[in-house]
């Protein structure tokens, strides 16, 4: 099979021709129609977070099908837990302490072939297409989650607009939710895509909403963003970390905080909550916007998320016939 290889922190992908991977007890063997890129690919190749394995074949947002059935999954970045710990009893398996992830412990979907674990693989909408699918499985998710964590919000502002925030704006907007979007300052471009997909309000992070926010969810990766989003949280409000790395919070005045304000981080998804969103997906209908790679410029993708010059989401059209934007 083809996989894009990451041989080492901060090297560049290599294409290369590998075996393909052989299931263990309790995994199928995949082929990988169309896998999604996320930040935390970013990080994973910066060694913020760290690899479990080199070489490795990043991905986690893999739209595949069973070879031995036919039928059709996703596979998210939550690919084993081991059930006994106390997360896992509580129904927390998302904060499991011996969680396996897909692309950073386990093979992922930059590649023709993988494995998975069938307990953790996804069923997937029949009304989404490989591309159109592939962001739903962690952008999707952790917004989803984000959104759920946030409490009940009537005025929800979304930090950092990129995958994760185009696609829970559509929820938010679905439930009842008005959205308000902040990008980087002067990104006018993007402004207008958050309004595209039903934000009532657009502006840069360096502006106070028209309105006091109930919550606020922050996608980007800056830490400084956390005091800014207080600020614009009224009492009793959260402000939600989607982020699996985020550079340092500065110190805040302790106001910020107060009015039983919430800070809180989102990390992973559980299967719950993959069935939750896939399950929403057609009813609001979520319309993904994506920008479609082949296998081949894996690296050029990496390299368009990290400088912005994406909205919506990249995925990688692993399999022929998913080269066609749904
Ligand atoms: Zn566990
Ligand atoms: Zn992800």
């Amino acid at each position: 099979m083809r996989a894009a290889v990451l041989d080492a922190p901060l090297a560049r992908l290599r294409l290369d021709e590998l075996p393909d991977p052989e299931p263990a007890r309790g995994q199928v063997l995949l082929r990988v129609l169309a896998c999604g890129i996320c930040r935390t690919d970013l990080h994973i190749v910066d060694g913020d977070v760290p690899a479990g394995h080199f070489p490795l074949v990043l991905g986690h947002q893999v739209v595949a099908e069973r070879t031995d059935t036919g039928e059709r999954v996703g596979v998210p970045w939550l690919g084993w837990t081991d059930g006994t710990c106390r997360h896992c009893r509580g129904g927390r398996e998302n904060l499991c302490d011996a969680a396996r992830f897909t692309g950073r412990d386990v093979d992922g979907g930059y590649a023709e072939m993988m494995v998975a674990d069938e307990r953790f693989c996804l069923p997937l909408p029949d009304t989404f297409g490989a591309l159109a699918a592939a962001p739903l499985l962690c952008a999707g998710l952790i917004g989803h989650r984000a959104l759920r964590l946030a409490g009940d919000p009537g005025r929800v502002g979304i930090y950092g607009f990129g995958a994760a925030a185009h696609i829970v704006c559509q929820v938010a907007v679905y439930e009842g939710r008005d959205v308000f979007a902040f990008t980087r300052p002067g990104d006018a471009e993007g402004q207008a895509f958050a309004k595209s997909v039903g934000a009532v309000w657009a502006g840069g992070s360096d502006e106070q909403p028209p309105e006091e926010l109930d919550a606020a969810l922050i996608f980007a990766p800056v830490g400084a963003l956390v005091p800014v989003a207080l600020r614009a949280v009224g009492k009793g409000g959260a402000v939600v970390c989607g982020g699996i790395h985020m550079s340092a919070i500065p110190s805040l005045p302790y106001e910020l905080l107060w009015g039983e304000r919430v800070v809180r981080s989102v990390a992973n998804q559980t299967r719950a909550d993959g069935r939750e969103l896939l399950a929403l997906a057609p009813r609001v209908p979520i319309r993904t916007h994506v920008s479609a790679y082949p296998l081949e410029r894996a690296q050029d993708a990496l390299d368009d998320l990290r400088d912005g010059r994406l909205h919506g989401s990249a995925v990688i059209a692993v399999a022929p016939g998913e080269s066609a934007p749904l």
